[in-house]
């Protein structure tokens, strides 16, 4: 945050309670996707830990730059998909 925005003390309460409140929701889609890895491990599925492959379906690498995997087989979101937090 850059002091020149000069923020009220509210303004900054706000950013400080919304900092929480994502924090909150990281630390439970990882706890999500420790679980989504390990059903993937349980099921015989193995995937490199370095690809974005998806949490949903055999998508193995993310593709393109939109929200959405390009894909035509996924077109899951990029939430849904491995190495994006
Ligand atoms: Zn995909
Ligand atoms: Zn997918």
């Amino acid at each position: 945050m850059q002091p020149e925005y000069d923020l009220t003390d509210a303004q900054k309460k706000a950013y400080e309670d919304n900092e929480a409140n994502f924090g909150d929701l990281e630390k439970q889609i990882r706890s999500f996707e420790e679980a989504a890895n390990s059903r993937l491990a349980a099921s015989g599925l193995r995937f490199d830990p370095d690809a974005r492959y998806c949490y949903l379906c055999p998508c193995r690498e993310f593709e393109g730059a939109d929200i959405r995997c390009a894909r035509s087989t996924c077109g899951h979101s990029m939430i849904r998909h491995h190495g994006f937090l």
